[in-house]
């Protein structure tokens, strides 16, 4: 891999090429450093040793719900400004503040120019980050917020709802008026308004749910169940699928197992796909959402927990796709990241083994594929 400040050199002929002032080059670039940390922490992405129900414990816990409702009743005036311009639900905006950044209070303060450049010379996905980069500068040039103030997450977002730089040109918005779309300040408005702004985009359907809580029957085909499988209120009621009832036209729905059989099934709406544009993990728009309807009242998730169920480690989930290839199910690349097609394959071995194929990757799947 290229020395730092051979890579810095080079990306800067291309930041030139793509359009970037030779000054906002020196005031961003001059004297920058690498911050191993950055790196260090993206390496460790993959290791999310989480079952759902942990993780919902910690996204909804009690602290955050009521700190949501205080925060959804002290910017009651501007929530409802911002409702009224983009028609995205307010609890859903505030339940995003609070898992990004905890209403505010930790919006990160890493330094993003610095961060960017670091993992878009690391390589893992170096194309990305450059991009994020370049987008940074833009900022920068563009002179809604100067390079040594623009600070953020270790992986380049920022602010009370952790826009990344793409995402900030394309979608922040000055909701205040003052001439800066400032989504790092204390003041949230230009923050929750452009977060409102980016789901508007991604075609949020305003008092639509995200998902409700189900009851599936007994016996119900769990080979149905997953993002792949849409369809009407109507078709999964006469398969007796008992919850929602009173949700009116919601559009078509994919039930979904987020725990495997035996933990809460859900159904989602297509709002569940436009909070998932924010953040492609089923458990955080799951987090996002369950937070959302806390924060507006509602109650806790009614299912169980499937007894016995862990979170596998890195090297076991790469475990899983290397032992489901093996036995002739094609679960692509053992990188420990379970994706569509793994948890395709999942399902396949799953039903070929006589087990209930949900897909979910848990001990017991893992168990009965080292059986052999
Ligand atoms: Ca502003």
């Amino acid at each position: 891999m290229a020395d730092f400040a051979d890579w810095l050199a080079a990306f800067r002929m291309r930041a030139d090429a793509a359009g970037i002032a030779e000054a906002t080059l020196a005031a961003a670039l001059d004297g920058l450093e690498p911050l191993p940390e950055v790196v260090a922490r993206d390496r460790n992405q993959t290791e999310v040793n989480r079952t759902l129900r942990d993780y919902l414990a910690i996204a909804a816990s009690d602290a955050r719900i009521a700190q949501g409702r205080a925060a959804l009743s002290r910017h009651a005036d501007l929530l409802a400004r911002i409702e009224a311009a983009y028609a995205v639900d307010s609890h859903v905006l505030v339940a995003i503040w609070g898992l990004e950044s905890s209403y505010g209070a930790n919006p990160g303060d890493v330094p993003v120019i610095a961060a960017l450049a670091t993992l878009a010379h690391d390589g893992r996905r170096a194309a990305l980050f450059e991009a994020q980069l370049i987008a940074a500068l833009r900022i920068v040039q563009a002179g809604d917020m100067p390079a040594a103030a623009m600070v953020g997450s270790w992986a380049g977002a920022m602010g009370h709802m952790q826009f990344m730089p793409t995402s900030y040109l394309d979608r922040a918005v000055d909701f205040d008026g003052d001439g800066r779309r400032d989504i790092w300040g204390e003041d949230p408005t230009d923050a929750l308004a452009s977060a409102a702004a980016y789901l508007a985009a991604a075609g949020w359907m305003p008092g639509q749910p995200w998902a409700v809580e189900v009851r599936l029957p007994e016996g119900f085909d769990v080979g149905q169940t997953g993002h792949e499988t849409a369809r009407p209120m109507a078709d999964w009621r006469a398969l007796g699928v008992r919850g929602g009832e009173r949700l009116t036209d919601p559009g078509p729905a994919s039930v979904l197992l987020p725990a495997g059989l035996g933990g809460p099934a859900l159904l989602a709406f297509g709002n569940f796909a436009v909070i998932r544009s924010y953040n492609g993990a089923d458990a955080y728009v799951i987090g996002v959402g369950h937070l959302a309807d806390r924060i507006a009242g509602g109650g806790p998730l009614q299912g169980g927990w499937p007894e016995d169920d862990r979170a596998l480690s890195a090297a076991e989930r790469a475990e899983l796709q290397r032992r489901l290839t093996a036995a002739g199910f094609a679960a692509g690349v053992a990188d420990g990241v379970i994706g569509p097609q793994s948890r395709a394959a999942l399902r396949a071995f799953q039903r070929a083994a006589g087990m209930p194929p949900d897909g979910h990757p848990g001990p017991a799947a893992l168990a009965r594929l080292r059986q052999g």
